[in-house]
C-alpha cells in the first residue's frame, strides 16, 4: 500500500514556498510538480502555511542513559524527546552501565532505538575499556557490529593520556571513524565546580579554568595532524578554544567542533544562587565567551550544534551544588535556543540552521540517509517549524524522564510542529497538522 503525504504551503529553508510530496518515505517532488503528481490525489494533506521546513535534525551528542540508568532516561523516552525537538537521528554517548565499549552493548542500544522507532539511534562507542583511560576498547568490533559505530568518545571524561589518544586516532583511520574528545585536562580541573573566574572567586567555588579545555584541544589537533586522522571536539565552551580550532583548521587539520545550546545562551552568573540545574561540564562561561562562540558558529569555525542532552534523576540533581551531577536536558529546547541566540540576532539564516543542526552533524557522524537536501529522491526526514510561535518551557511536560532543564519558565521562540522520519510522523505539537478530514493530531 502506498503511503503518501502532501505538505502544502511550507517554506523549505525559510525561503520560497513549495509543496512537498512524500511517497513511501521518500521525497517524490518539491514545488509545482508536487500537487499535480497523480499520487498527490490520494495523499494525506498537511497544511504547513507559515511554517519553515528543514531537514530532520541530527544530534551528535546525546545521553540516553540506557542501559543502567533507566530512572533518568531510556532509549524510548529519549527518542520521544528527540522527535519532539525536531530530530530524526541522535548519537548516544557510551557512558552507560555497562559502558558501551563492546559490540554487544552498542548493538543492544541500536536495537532499542529500532524498537522505539522514533529517531535513528546511533551508538557512540567508548574509546577505552570502561572509559577508564587505560587501554583501547574493541573499536573495530564495534565498527563492524550491527550498530556500525563510526564515532568514539569517552565523553564525560577526557582521553587524557596522549599516547592512548594517538593510538585511538590511528586506529579509527582505517574505517573512517572519528574520535570525539571531551577536552578537559584532569589535573587542571580536579574538584572543579564552575568556570574559573570572577564569579567563582566571589562564590568560593573551585574553578574550571578555560586553559584546561584549550590545552587538550591544541594537543589533540596536533596529534590528529601528526597521524593524519580526524578529530571532533565536543562542546567547545571558551573563546580560547575557538582560537585554537580556527588555527588548526587554518593549518589544514581535519578537525570539527561542536557547541551546545546552553553555552550559546547561559553564563556563569547563573551559578549565583547555587541552583545545581546550572551545573554542567564544561561549565557555563562568560558573556565574552558566548559572543565568540556565536560568531564562530556563524562563520563555520564551529561546525555544529550538539545538545549534550544529559538527563539526571532528581536525587542526583536536586541536591547541594558540590554533590550534584553535571548536565542539562537539551533535546526539546535546542532548536528554540538556536533560534533565540543565532537566528533572531541575524547570525544564522534557516539554511545555516539546517547546516549546523542537520547536514554537518550527519556528515561528521558518517550518516548517508540523514542531513540530506529537501529534494526529490531524498529520504523524507523533515521537520516543520513555526517560526512565529513562542512557548514557555515546562520541564514537567517534556517526554524526557528527567526534569533538569535550565530554561524552566523561560519563553522561547520557534516551535516544532511536526517531525517526519522517512515519511512517518513521529511528533506533532503546537498546533494540529495532518488534516486528514476530521482527524486532527
Ligand atoms: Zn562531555
Amino acid at each position: 500500500m502506498t503511503n503518501a503525504v502532501l505538505i502544502t504551503g511550507g517554506a523549505p529553508y525559510g525561503e520560497d514556498v513549495a509543496d512537498i510530496l512524500v511517497v513511501d518515505g521518500v521525497i517524490a517532488a518539491v514545488g509545482p510538480d508536487a500537487a499535480t503528481d497523480p499520487r498527490a490525489a490520494r495523499a494525506e494533506t498537511v497544511d504547513a502555511a507559515g511554517l519553515v521546513v528543514l531537514p530532520g535534525l541530527v544530534d551528535l551528542h546525546t545521553h540516553l542513559r540506557e542501559p543502567g540508568r533507566e530512572d533518568a532516561e531510556t532509549v524510548e523516552t529519549g527518542s520521544a524527546a528527540a522527535a519532539l525537538g525536531g530530530y530524526t537521528a541522535v548519537f548516544a554517548m557510551p557512558n552507560t552501565d555497562p559502558t558501551a565499549d563492546t559490540a554487544g552493548v552498542v548493538e543492544q542500544v541500536f536495537r532499542l532505538g529500532e524498537q522505539a522507532g522514533l529517531v535513528d539511534v546511533h551508538p557512540i562507542g567508548a574509546v577505552t575499556v570502561g572509559r577508564k583511560g587505560e587501554r583501547l576498547a574493541e573499536l573495530a568490533a564495534m565498527a563492524t557490529s550491527a550498530a556500525q559505530v563510526r564515532v568514539f568518545s569517552d565523553d564525560g571524561d577526557c582521553v587524557a593520556d596522549p599516547l592512548l589518544m594517538r593510538r585511538a586516532l590511528e586506529y579509527v583511520k582505517a574505517f573512517g571513524g572519528v574520535i570525539a574528545q571531551h577536552a578537559q585536562e584532569p589535573r587542571l580541573t580536579q574538584g572543579a565546580q564552575m568556570h574559573e573566574g570572577e564569579v567563582s572567586a566571589r562564590l568560593g567555588l573551585t574553578g574550571w579554568p578555560a586553559v584546561a579545555e584549550e590545552a587538550i584541544i591544541a594537543r589533540d589537533a596536533l596529534l590528529a595532524d601528526h597521524v593524519g586522522s580526524r578529530l571532533h571536539v565536543c562542546h567547545l565552551s571558551t573563546a580560547g578554544s575557538v582560537e585554537v580550532v580556527a588555527a588548526a583548521k587554518q593549518r589544514g587539520t581535519d578537525v570539527t567542533a561542536e557547541v551546545t545550546p546552553h553555552h550559546l545562551m547561559l553564563t556563569d552568573e547563573r551559578a549565583v544562587g547555587y541552583d545545581p540545574v546550572f551545573k554542567v561540564n564544561p561549565p557555563l562561561r562568560t558573556r565574552a565567551d558566548i559572543d565568540v562562540l556565536r560568531a564562530a558558529l556563524a562563520s563555520g569555525v564551529i561546525d555544529i550544534v550538539a545538545t549534550d542532552h544529559a538527563p539526571h534523576a532528581s536525587q542526583d540533581k536536586e541536591t547541594e551544588w558540590d554533590n550534584a551531577s553535571p548536565g542539562m536536558l537539551g533535546l526539546q529546547t535546542a532548536l528554540s535556543v538556536v533560534i533565540a541566540t543565532m537566528v533572531e540576532p541575524g547570525l544564522l539564516d534557516w539554511r545555516g540552521v539546517a547546516r549546523v543542526m542537520s547536514e554537518a552533524p550527519a556528515r561528521i557522524g558518517g550518516l548517508t540517509g540523514q542531513g540530506r537536501p529537501i529534494a526529490a529522491g531524498e529520504p523524507a526526514n523533515l521537520v516543520l517549524v513555526d517560526p512565529a510561535a513562542r512557548w514557555t518551557v515546562r520541564g514537567a511536560e517534556f517526554a524526557s524522564l528527567s526534569r533538569n532543564t535550565p530554561y524552566e519558565g523561560m519563553e522561547l521562540p520557534g516551535r516544532v510542529v511536526a517531525t517526519y522520519l522517512r515519511g512517518r510522523r513521529t511528533a506533532a505539537v503546537g498546533r494540529p497538522v495532518g488534516a486528514v478530514a476530521g482527524q486532527g493530531v
